[in-house]
């Protein structure tokens, strides 16, 4: 199964790709998290994209369609992958139709503004693996600590207030026709973000079996 999953930032995502990943047994490949570690190594695209991420911006097409064809290209996505974060932009959905990628299931997951924005400031992130938290919604068993692998959690950069917002408008503006291209291709599945965790994976993967 080829999996893409969209929606605005904080909508869920990333935390409905694990559980998907668990699920089916197919690796959730974020972009985000591809260029949050090079960043941290240092490398030459963490460098490119660091100012474009700290500023809410989405790092050039050509930068991030270069990661994703070299990482479906690796064998663990032979049998399937998720996508969580890529495509963002309509030529990016164009470059993965170009790479001769067939999509089995698209899921946009829906969350209103206001709530996104409660769900951001309180979001922390695994600095080692990444995994998702939420201070309120999805606390780690011990404050600060992951429970997948004991790294550091701690609050992204572009998680204050003012990068949420400008993210949430390139959201708008350049992600969200996406649902427009993918509906025409009658892939869409809609899922609305519940405040539960767990309701919203029920709902997920009812859209996968469908
Ligand atoms: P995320 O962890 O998915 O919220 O991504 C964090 C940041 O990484 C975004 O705000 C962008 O700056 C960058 N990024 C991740 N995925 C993409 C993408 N597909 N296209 C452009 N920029 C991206």
């Amino acid at each position: 199964m080829n999996l893409i999953l969209l929606g605005a930032p904080g909508a869920g995502k990333g935390t409905q790709a694990e559980v998907i990943c668990d699920h089916l047994g197919i690796p959730a490949i974020s972009t985000g998290n591809i260029i949050r570690e090079a960043l941290k190594n240092g490398t030459e695209l963490g460098k490119q994209a660091k100012s474009y991420m700290d500023e809410g911006k989405l790092v050039p097409d050509e930068v991030v369609i270069a990661i994703i064809k070299e990482r479906l290209a690796k064998d663990d996505c032979q049998k399937g992958f998720i996508l969580d974060g890529f495509p963002r932009t309509v030529p990016q959905a164009e470059a993965l139709d170009a790479m001769g990628i067939v999509i089995d299931r698209v899921i946009d997951i829906e969350v209103a503004d206001e709530a996104i924005q409660k769900r951001l400031s309180g979001r922390r992130v695994c600095e080692s693996c990444g995994a998702s938290y939420h201070v309120d919604y999805k606390p780690s068993k011990v404050e600060g600590v992951c429970d997948k692998c004991g790294g550091k959690t701690v609050q992204r950069r572009d998680d204050h207030p003012d990068t949420i917002k400008e993210r949430l408008h390139v959201y708008h503006e350049q992600t969200e026709p996406l649902k427009g291209y993918y509906e025409k291709t009658g892939k869409l599945k809609i899922v609305e973000g519940q405040e539960d965790v767990k309701d919203t994976t029920a709902l997920t993967l009812k859209a996968l079996e469908a």
